[in-house]
């Protein structure tokens, strides 16, 4: 069979793996992170919205679309629908499962970056690990709150009440925790990505019993089949 896979994440990366003995796989990630060695062909960049894809599915015959892609790359799980559906071509989706609060944990629920300074009010050393988000906003940054921001790019920060850190994970337990004492962080700000283990980052604010607020996942589209967990869906999959 066919198959181009949208990818961007570790599962992802296995499925690619799993399938390629058994189909004609093509991997595909937008390029913003780190580019995958594979037993099949990857191709990186955008395919031009969803029209775009849906040529792309069209043009080189893929049987089967399958979104296995970050689950706040909402866009791209959009563009994937709608391709599917201008090229005719099942979509099936990795949907992978959200980490939920332990008993004594704090976390917040916002949906929005308004929803999230209206909560962020009454700390005021937030950490944000929500990507660039936070340094569009650092002219408002309340006089009684430093931010600490962590992100993949690196970017001049230009506020005195904010500090930058350009690093990418994994990071380790005690790492997080030191990062956490040393900036005397009070609330931590994050996506819930989800994925088998939890970040250090949150087992770190759990042992600090320190807050946490977490941006809601984007709502994401249907598609013709939906799995949790990669192997059912290798499994699914008629053998040649
Ligand atoms: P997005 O907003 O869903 O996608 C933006 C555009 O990037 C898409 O419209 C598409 O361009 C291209 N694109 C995204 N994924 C692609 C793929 N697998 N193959 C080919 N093109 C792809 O996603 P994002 O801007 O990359 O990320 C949004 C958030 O998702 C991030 O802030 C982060 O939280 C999370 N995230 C994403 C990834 C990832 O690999 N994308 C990895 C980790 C975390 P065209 O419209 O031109 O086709």
């Amino acid at each position: 069979m066919r198959i181009l896979l949208l990818g961007g994440i570790g599962e992802a990366i296995e499925l690619a793996r799993a399938l390629t003995p058994l189909h004609a796989v093509s991997y595909s990630v937008a390029g913003k992170g780190r580019t995958p060695v594979l037993p099949c062909p990857v191709r990186v960049g955008g395919f031009g919205g969803a029209e775009g894809l849906a040529a792309f599915l069209r043009g080189n015959d893929f049987e089967l679309l399958i979104d296995a892609t970050h689950p706040y790359a909402a866009q791209i799980s959009r563009n994937a629908a709608q391709a599917a559906q201008l090229a005719d071509v099942p979509l099936w989706a990795y949907r992978r499962p959200a980490w939920r609060p332990e008993p004594d944990d704090d976390w917040r629920w916002v949906g929005d970056w308004a929803d999230l300074m209206m909560v962020l009010q009454i700390f005021r050393r937030p950490f944000f690990t929500i990507g660039l988000e936070p340094l569009r906003h650092m002219a408002a940054i309340p006089p009684d709150q430093h931010w600490l921001v962590r992100c993949l790019t690196a970017v001049p920060p230009s506020c005195p009440r904010l500090t930058l850190l350009c690093a990418t994970g994994p990071f380790p337990l005690e790492q997080e925790l030191a990062l956490l004492r040393h900036y005397r962080i009070d609330v931590l700000v994050a996506k819930n990505s989800g994925g088998g283990a939890v970040e250090a980052k949150l087992a770190a604010a759990r042992q600090q019993r320190i807050s946490v607020i977490m941006l809601q996942r984007p709502t994401l589209p249907a598609a013709s089949r939906e799995f949790t967990d990669i192997w059912s869906m290798v499994t699914a999959l008629p053998p040649e």
